[in-house]
């Protein structure tokens, strides 16, 4: 049996403006593996239904900007040129139109692209969440096999594109916290500015380490024994201290009881 996937693109009076060919199916004998879309199979279903989809709302886009906002006058054209951009569930190419500024603007001469003002960012704010939130989790050796595994997003994610977002969005947000960046740094008064502060010390390691001693010859173990807790603490500037105490003779402890 052959299941065909079609788009029905409809005006909003209900008038029938064209019907696209998505993906086409051949389900063979019901099995397991074939009850179900597979991964390849629905990755591939929504790349297509995108495209699909997108490939019309730009051309209603350009059809709306290609006259002059300010005086009505349709805009000369200059040329198409691809535009990429990534989203979740692929890449698109749009075709984006290059008008000539109209004669009524004060910068007559020049050209500019109807879509290149309308995406500043060439990545899908769901698609950059998505990387952000697993780059912050794992290794962007990790987040990259899985984006690559789960989502259609083709072949031009890499690790160093993984990293640059990453740290595209970090600065973003950095920007974003203005007067509020300065109450994430503990003690020090807002009247301190952060270049002011001084180098953080050296790393400091410490080890704690506990046990349980019990008196021999006892028939429980659950009387006559203490706890004893050591530590270390080493820094690269010296040779380290070192705790141990037993907090059930205490003497602070005992007082409190
Ligand atoms: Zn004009």
């Amino acid at each position: 049996m052959k299941v065909k996937i079609q788009v029905i693109i409809e005006s909003d009076d209900g008038r029938v403006q064209g019907v696209e060919k998505v993906a086409c199916l051949m389900l063979g004998t019901l099995t397991p593996e074939k009850l179900v879309l597979s991964l390849a199979e629905a990755r591939g279903i929504l790349q297509a239904l995108q495209q699909s989809m997108r490939a019309r709302q730009v051309g209603d886009y350009t059809a709306e900007r290609i006259n002059c906002p300010c005086c009505g006058k349709r805009g000369v054209q200059k040329g198409h040129h691809p535009i990429l951009f990534r989203t979740l569930f692929g890449k698109l190419t749009l075709n984006s139109l290059r008008l000539h500024q109209c004669d009524c603007q004060p910068t007559t001469g020049k050209t500019f692209s109807l879509l290149a003002e309308l995406l500043p960012q060439r990545t899908a704010p769901e698609l950059l969440y998505l990387e952000t939130k697993w780059c912050s989790l794992l290794s962007f050796g990790m987040t990259f096999d899985l984006l690559q595994e789960v989502l259609p997003i083709g072949d031009d994610l890499n690790v160093a594109r993984l990293r640059n977002n990453l740290h595209k969005v970090a600065v973003r947000m950095e920007a974003e916290l203005e007067d509020e960046r300065q109450q994430f740094v503990e003690n020090v008064p807002n009247s301190v500015p952060m270049n002011s502060m001084p180098d953080p010390a050296p790393p400091l390691a410490v080890a704690l380490y506990g046990a349980y001693v019990h008196a021999a010859g006892l028939e429980t173990r659950k009387e006559n024994w203490f706890e004893v807790i050591v530590g270390k603490s080493i820094t690269a500037a010296s040779e380290g201290r070192y705790l141990a105490f037993v907090h059930n003779y205490d003497d602070w402890n005992r007082a409190s009881q």
